[in-house]
């Protein structure tokens, strides 16, 4: 017998895809709380990030098994047809309660459509960030998201309000935060006082930036000169950049204090951000990781989805698109480095979540009042009414 006073819940059956980094670390809190809400899971490898530093030792470390996992080719054109024949097939097959997916990567717009096709709700987490960029693939696949989905995930206020603004109804939407921020608790590592934090540390993988090889060669100078004026920089290289480094400067010198790398493991990489100065990137995800250990971030892009870090002054945006635009970045560099300044953003709440981002989304998709939202149906305008 059900006892009375404990409310009903739903434990549905929840398709999971996922393909990069971002993903992983960003879905396995997620699936973790799912499943401990007794939800069950399927979770899809699409097979994107075939590196094993980008994806395979990362999903071990973070305990994201995948219960599918998809080979797809190297070759960008084929694989993107393949990742989305793949998730057609996979939601046809398990015919699930519906499909979870997150962000902007391919894999959002495959596993939407393929949600799509089998009528099975699509719900998306991450929901609502916007950059604004007519140019930004991922702008698309955040729009394709957001077009698909019964139910949006949105990480802050902001989002919410990006995702009003394109006529996404209210009550479809809720805050819950990102779960950046409870992989982020689950290391167990916390901000760093400013005596105990030095260098800079770089990342840069976008192909506006690395893919140019004048763009590439401004990367290059201005990671030197942070070398020489700032302090040690910490470099882990992404494949891609390392791919373009050797086409398109072959025999490269660094500046001595600067350290190349591979792509860390999670935890050194989570340990060398908090234990900087200054982060110089144009990766996503790292703003919000900045921001909850208080360290301030120079963008190496002309747009950015997280506004939340431009407003509270924790962040800003310069691009390597010309010299000028180099100088602005060194500049930035240094604003962002002064003792006032680091002391300042140390002291900004993270405005991207509380670290409970998945147990929020695992209890809300067990509440059965959202049952309403998931259902797919055709409106009937029969008599005659039209929708506008
Ligand atoms: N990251 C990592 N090792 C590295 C560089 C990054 O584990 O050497 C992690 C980082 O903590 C962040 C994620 O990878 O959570 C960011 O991935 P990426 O920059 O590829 O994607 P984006 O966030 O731009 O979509």
């Amino acid at each position: 017998m059900t006892n009375p006073s404990t409310p009903p819940t739903r434990q549905r059956r929840i398709i999971v895809p996922y393909g990069t980094r971002p993903e992983i670390i960003k879905l396995a809190p997620v699936v973790r709380a799912l499943r401990a809400n007794g939800h069950s899971v399927i979770t899809v490898n699409t097979g994107q990030h075939s590196d094993a530093s980008m994806s395979g030792d990362l999903s071990l470390a973070l305990g994201l098994d995948a219960t599918i996992t998809n080979t797809v080719p190297l070759d960008p054109s084929p694989r993107l047809g393949q990742i989305v024949g793949d998730a057609l097939r996979i939601v046809a097959e398990h015919r699930p309660e519906l499909v979870l997916a997150l962000g902007d990567t391919d894999t959002v717009p495959a596993y939407a459509l393929a949600a799509k096709r089998s009528s099975v709700p699509f719900v998306h987490l991450e929901a609502g960030l916007r950059s604004f960029n007519q140019r930004s693939a991922e702008e698309l696949n955040r729009k394709i998201g957001s077009a698909s989905a019964s139910l949006h995930f949105a990480p802050t206020e902001r989002s919410r309000t990006f995702l009003r603004a394109e006529g996404i109804e209210n009550e479809r939407i809720r805050v819950v935060g990102n779960s950046v921020i409870d992989a982020l608790l689950a290391t167990s590592m916390s901000p760093l006082d400013l005596n105990e934090r030095a260098g800079v540390l770089v990342t840069a993988h976008r192909a506006t930036n690395v893919d140019d090889p004048q763009r590439l060669a401004r990367l290059v100078d201005l990671v030197n000169d942070l070398a020489s004026t700032i302090g040690a920089v910490t470099f882990p290289v992404h494949p891609r950049t390392a791919q373009r480094m050797a086409q398109f400067l072959p025999g490269v010198r660094f500046h001595e204090r600067v350290t190349l790398s591979p792509p860390l493991g999670y935890f050194s990489f989570i340990d060398q951000l908090r234990r900087a100065l200054l982060v110089v990137t144009d990766s996503g995800g790292l703003q919000e990781e900045a921001s909850f250990f208080g360290v301030p971030l120079v963008v190496l892009r002309g747009s950015t989805s997280r506004w939340e870090s431009v407003e509270n002054g924790s962040v800003r945006l310069a691009t390597l698109d010309d010299d000028d635009g180099a100088v602005r970045a060194h500049e930035a560099a240094h604003l962002l480095t002064r003792e006032e300044t680091l002391r300042a953003v140390a002291s900004i709440a993270c405005p991207y979540g509380d670290g409970h981002t998945g147990e929020a989304v695992a209890r809300q998709l067990a509440d059965p009042s959202l049952d309403r939202f998931l259902i797919l149906e055709e409106p009937s305008f029969l008599d005659g009414e039209v929708p506008w």
